[in-house]
């Protein structure tokens, strides 16, 4: 049995027909339209190309936004049109096929515990490193979203009071210190506070990427700027292990290409820093395996799920 995923993202809405061994056989891509008919209809479409193409018995999304807990709608997502929109019900009508929806960083911390990093572990923690931090929570394979939807935030918690400003309206929080867009802003300010130390990068447009390309050269600002997420990084798993305890921390998104620059030092200043160090077992911190098809294997997994297992949410006959 094949299923499609869809991982409708702010910038590109990609689908790809998923086996049940997590392999993508086939994939599509189109930009975002805006607005929220234009959207479903950007969905529909990619779904409706690879269909031609494939037999496939569900679609799952994975929504860069809030999911209601039943799994069918979007309650609120920034970089997309919809807002309460009933969105698992309208594809169903549109398709004619069973629809079910999940917010993109838990899709993806479920392919990790599939198929990936994080296979089989009891409690499992992703963070993914992007343009912010995504985080998810899966218990026993479960996504945990708390009581109304929104948990884990693992990006907004205060790392560092009165720290650096971020856009959810608080100082110091983790993703201002450790997703791609923190590690432009480090350099720059290394750049600001030793005026005399050599660098590649110049003011303009000092990205994330950028960054990670001259530190893989050797460059020592973009060196110095790694090591310091190295150790905000350790210090954000240190926290999360004091609240979860997790098996495993799963780290993914962009900067996680660039792992072989900071990991080994993240792990080392977490084991330094966790509460009760040198005398609990500490969780494995492993490098995501599933890479950018991660939201779509996930998504394409939770479809598969709503046939095989009719214990699950989401819509399983069209109206
Ligand atoms: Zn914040």
């Amino acid at each position: 049995m094949l299923t499609v995923g869809v991982d409708v993202g702010g910038t590109s809405v990609r689908a790809g027909v998923v086996d049940a061994g997590g392999a993508v056989l086939d994939t599509t891509r189109s930009p975002t339209p805006e607005g929220g008919a234009p959207l479903e209809k950007a969905v529909v479409a990619a779904v409706t190309e690879l269909t031609a193409r494939h037999p496939v018995a569900a679609v799952g999304l994975a929504v860069a936004g809030f999911v209601t807990e039943n799994r069918l709608g979007v309650r609120f997502a920034p970089h997309l049109a919809w807002r309460d929109t009933p969105v698992a019900e309208e594809m169903t009508g549109q398709l004619g096929l069973p629809v079910v929806l999940e917010h993109d960083t838990n899709a993806a911390a479920l392919a990790e515990y599939r198929f990936g990093a994080a296979r089989g572990a009891k409690v499992a923690v992703l963070v993914a490193l992007g343009t912010g931090i995504g985080g998810a929570l899966l218990v026993d394979g479960q996504a945990f979203r708390g009581a109304y939807g929104v948990a884990p935030e693992l990006g907004h918690l205060r790392l560092v009071p009165g720290g650096r400003a971020c856009p959810c309206g608080k100082r110091g929080c983790w993703e201002r210190y450790c997703s791609g867009t923190a590690l432009g802003a480090t350099a720059v300010e290394l750049m600001a506070t030793y005026p005399a130390m050599a660098t590649v990068l110049d003011g303009a447009s000092v990205t994330g990427r950028r960054v990670a390309a001259a530190a893989r050269e050797g460059d020592p600002v973009a060196r110095r700027a790694m090591a310091e997420l190295a150790v905000w990084l350790g210090e954000g798993f240190a926290l999360v292990a004091d609240v979860y305890d997790p098996e495993v921390i799963v780290v993914g998104g962009g900067v996680s290409e660039s792992a072989p620059l900071f990991l080994d030092e993240a792990r080392q200043h977490y084991a330094a820093v966790v509460t009760g160090a040198g005398h609990r077992p500490l969780a494995r911190v492993r490098t995501a395996q599933l890479g950018a098809d991660a939201g779509i294997v996930g998504a394409a997994t939770l479809a598969r799920d709503l046939i095989t297992d009719p214990g699950r949410p989401g819509i399983r006959r069209p109206r």
